[in-house]
């Protein structure tokens, strides 16, 4: 192992970009900088590359072009999806129906709107992170507006039935938005085979530039035709169809774009070298440490997602031990937050606290290598082994 060289696992924090991605995003700040509203052939040239963006978006996703719609990142994709359909669609009811284990940036609008006259039922989950489906139905009442359920949890990794719960929206008649953040670019997703109505990705989680978002809303038809059903939340121009005002990141979707058009067409060689690389880390850390388990599901699981406890010692500890052997990974537990509260997310499967708090996110990507992964399996048994003489929670062990 070079030891100038950073081992980096926390793809799902977020992504280098992509050397290919950097140089189209190079030569679109310089080619397309003109804003996309003007009249001028600056503007129009930046207008049409914007076209040709949504365009190709449209086909990785099998959605029209007209419903993907730019934003400024995954976050606001969320807050759009989940603020807008609420307050646009009150007068149909104020049911809303999500999962307990969403990224804060579900999970938080829905608290904010629940303190405003809303209804959340947070789904729990099984061991595994999976939601029941007969339990979403059952829950379904004549006030649910939306269903909002992640593709595939950052995490755990465990990949939800989508299509079960696409099924059972369309049914009754209800909006369903996923966060897809984590899925889009690793596993193949088609809205219309799904029957998702919404989705929101991320430019930088797929190796493309920081603050680039989409959000995916199905128009066209839309059940018994609520028309436009979203509400804007910010007010100004009228880009992006009215709903996301403010200057359009032309050079950033592009960009992104081209890094989800990358990573469609890797996705198939990626899925197999990843999840084999994946189920090595798996079976070595269970098999060579002890008191040790794995998070999320076995299979139904993102193909760049290793999440495990390890009992008796804390995640930061063990995430400073390794970032000094130059190797970057990330933890539940959450010492570095204000609340001391470990990951929601581990909780809700069932980790008791001291549990979580020995979680350990492995997460792999495009430039992963065998060579890192067995630096890091050599690496990390020594810590965990010193760091449990130090521990005062080996105690426990009875
Ligand atoms: C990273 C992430 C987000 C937030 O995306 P940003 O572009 O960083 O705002 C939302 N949901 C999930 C599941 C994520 O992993």
């Amino acid at each position: 192992m070079n030891e100038s060289k950073y081992v980096y696992l926390d793809y799902a924090a977020t992504t280098p970009m992509d050397p290919q991605v950097i140089e189209v995003y190079k030569n679109s700040i310089n080619e397309y900088y003109g804003n996309s509203s003007s009249l001028h052939s600056m503007g129009q040239k930046a207008a049409k590359s914007l076209v040709e963006s949504r365009e190709l978006v449209a086909s990785l996703i099998n959605a029209e072009r007209n419903d993907i719609f730019f934003t400024s990142s995954g976050t606001e994709s969320d807050n759009l999806a989940i603020m807008g359909v609420a307050l646009k669609n009150r007068r149909h009811g104020n049911h809303i129906i999500t999962s307990s284990i969403e990224h804060h940036a579900i999970e938080k609008p829905c608290e904010y709107l629940e303190k405003n006259g809303f209804e959340i039922t947070f789904l729990p989950v099984d061991k595994y992170g999976l939601i029941d489906t007969k339990q979403l139905e059952d829950t379904i009442t004549d006030k649910t507006i939306l269903i909002s359920i992640m593709f595939a949890n950052n995490e755990i990794g465990t990949i939800e039935p989508i299509k079960e719960i696409g099924t059972i929206a369309k049914e009754h008649n209800i909006i369903f938005h996923t966060d897809a953040v984590q899925a889009l670019g690793k596993i193949p997703i088609d809205v219309n085979k799904l029957n998702i109505d919404l989705l929101s990705a991320s430019a930088h989680k797929i190796y493309g530039p920081k603050g680039v978002g989409m959000l995916y809303i199905r128009n066209k038809g839309i059940r018994e035709g609520r028309g436009k059903y979203i509400q804007p939340l910010m007010y100004g121009g009228g880009h992006e169809g009215d709903l996301r005002p403010s200057t359009v990141n032309v050079p950033g979707i592009s960009a992104f774009v081209k890094a989800l058009d990358l990573a469609k067409k890797e996705m198939p060689e990626e899925i197999k070298r990843l999840t084999a690389l994946r189920d090595k880390i798996i079976h070595n850390l269970t098999e060579n440490i002890d008191h040790c388990f794995l998070n999320g599901h076995p299979t139904k699981r993102l193909p760049n997602n290793v999440n495990v406890s390890i009992q008796y010692i804390e995640g930061e500890s063990m995430v400073l031990d390794l970032d000094f052997e130059g190797i970057g990974v990330s933890t539940g537990s959450a010492c570095s937050s204000k609340s001391l509260e470990p990951s929601h997310v581990l909780l809700a499967i069932g980790l008791k606290p001291q549990d979580a708090h020995g979680s350990l996110r492995i997460t792999l990507g495009r430039f992963t290598t065998e060579e890192e992964i067995n630096y890091f399996l050599e690496k990390l048994p020594p810590i965990v082994q010193r760091l449990r003489k130090l521990s005062p929670l080996k105690e426990e062990k009875s």
